[in-house]
């Protein structure tokens, strides 16, 4: 059991270092993965105007030939009316120069309403590429930034997580399980060192005979208030 606690105040002390590591490192990987997240979401809007773009675009050049051909009938018809002879032949002109104004008017507000909506989407497109720019800006940014802290700590990070490795092997399941779940619960310690009559995790007082049986090291105990194991500090 003594090797045991050994093992967890190694561990412990590995475990600090990671999280120290870690907290170096900061934000910094959850800001990357938000920007390339944002810059994806982004690049999929400006993709979608684009192919909106491209078809309004289409539009417009259908509902020029329409209005060019509504023209070309007005014309038509006008000549026509030159020459009718008869009231059934100019109430079908009149008829059908009544369609073809019809035809025009629509065809030209729907060509207003199609180069508004053209106007609207390149204001968009503008403001979404100039997004885009600074997303791109900032992500390479954190990027760099983040290579650079990781390459500066990569190689402890990779010596601590063998060397954690290796102890861990060499303990029993169940305690490392016990040093997991009150890590995670407090604030990364699993174990704390038994301080004077305190608990040096939550300072909470600690009966004398349980401290000598904790300096014993024949059983594992774990601090009632704060679920901690107990170790000896053995420096004081
Ligand atoms: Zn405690």
């Amino acid at each position: 059991m003594q090797k045991t606690l050994y093992g967890l105040i190694e561990l412990q002390e590995v475990d600090n270092r990671l999280d120290e590591l870690m907290e170096e490192r900061g934000d910094l990987p959850l800001i990357v993965d938000d920007l390339k997240e944002k810059l994806d979401e982004k690049s999929a809007d400006l993709q979608k105007y684009k192919e909106e773009l491209k078809e309004l675009k289409i539009k417009e050049k259908e509902l020029g030939l329409q209005i060019e051909e509504s023209k070309a009938k007005l014309e038509k018809y006008e000549e026509q009316l030159y020459q009718v002879k008869t009231n059934k032949e100019y109430d079908a002109i009149t008829n059908e120069t009544e369609s073809a104004k019809e035809q025009l008017n629509r065809g030209e507000e729907e060509l207003s309403a199609s180069l508004e909506e053209m106007e609207s989407i390149n204001q968009k497109t503008t403001t979404i590429e100039s997004e885009l720019e600074n997303i791109k800006e900032e992500l390479e940014q954190n990027t760099l930034e983040l290579q650079t802290k990781m390459a500066a700590t990569s190689e402890e990070e990779n010596l601590l997580r063998q060397e954690r490795e290796i102890i861990v092997q060499k303990m029993d399941a169940d305690i490392i399980k016990t040093y997991e779940m009150v890590r995670k619960a407090r604030n990364g310690q699993g174990i704390a060192k038994v301080n004077g009559n305190v608990c040096g995790g939550c300072f909470s007082y600690i009966p004398p005979q349980k401290i000598v049986e904790v300096k014993k090291m024949k059983k594992i105990y774990t601090c009632e208030f704060c679920g901690r194991i107990l170790v000896i500090d053995e420096s004081k």
